[in-house]
């Protein structure tokens, strides 16, 4: 789904346009120079479908990488099934250690496959060749990672700039209209959120590309705003669930 000359919209389940399988988080192609990344990896559930969808839009271009926001498993549980495709990975540093070692407990997946949030005998197969954002070279440049912790400790949003647009994949930090989501376990932390929030305030972003529900094309700042105004108030913002 074609959002703007730059971006693509490839994948995403229920929670957003449901264009791969249910359990995937969004997945945003986005267009550099010299090729095209991935923003997030969606469960690496019927990843046929999503791999099908990112070939129609690359177009012929190459694919140097997918970048992960967090090690939740809609949205990292693909990694590995990419890397099989050779794909290069990268992901904060804390993501990319939890990616490595895919165990249930600390990707919260164990909580999360009691609760129903994944079908039953889902497994995250672990990917060991994660790169961090330092040993690809995006800490600085048209593609950075972000640290944005709260929504989980390893959260990382990935700021992108093409044709004096610059977007922000906020994965689990931020979805439209201000809202967030706090998991009642694991490692949330409501103040790291709102630190975050102002952090990716101050990148002035244009766009949003949130892991789950609408892409927001413009006025990125005013979505923000919602959100940190909550906070000003003494409230949480709303709840994208
Ligand atoms: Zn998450």
């Amino acid at each position: 789904m074609r959002l703007d000359a730059a971006v693509d919209l490839v994948g995403g389940g229920r929670l957003g346009p449901g264009l791969s399988n249910a359990y995937d988080g969004n997945v945003y192609l986005l267009r550099g120079d010299g090729g095209a990344w991935l923003a997030d990896t969606g469960s690496g559930l019927d990843q046929g479908v999503l791999l099908a969808r990112v070939e129609e839009a690359l177009g012929g271009l190459p694919l140097l990488g997918a970048l992960v926001t967090h090690a939740h498993a809609d949205h990292a549980g693909g990694a590995a099934g990419l890397a099989a495709n050779g794909t290069a990975i990268v992901a904060g540093p804390l993501t990319a250690e939890l990616v490595r070692a895919a165990d249930p407990g600390q990707l919260g997946l164990t909580a999360a496959l009691r609760a129903g949030i994944y079908p039953a005998g889902y497994r995250f197969a672990p990917y060991p060749g994660v790169l961090t954002p330092a040993e690809a070279g995006l800490e600085e440049g048209p593609l950075r990672a972000l640290p944005t912790p709260g929504h989980s400790a390893d959260h990382t949003a990935w700021l992108f700039t093409a044709g004096g647009t610059t977007y922000a994949c906020t994965g689990d930090l931020l979805f439209s209209r201000g809202r967030i989501v706090l998991p009642g376990a694991g490692d949330a932390d409501v103040q790291a959120l709102r630190r975050s929030l102002e952090r990716l305030r101050a990148a002035r972003p244009d766009v949003l590309l949130p892991g789950h529900g609408t892409p927001v094309m413009s006025d990125a700042t005013w979505h923000i705003e919602q959100a940190l105004s909550a906070f000003e108030l003494g409230r949480l913002p709303g709840s994208f669930h």
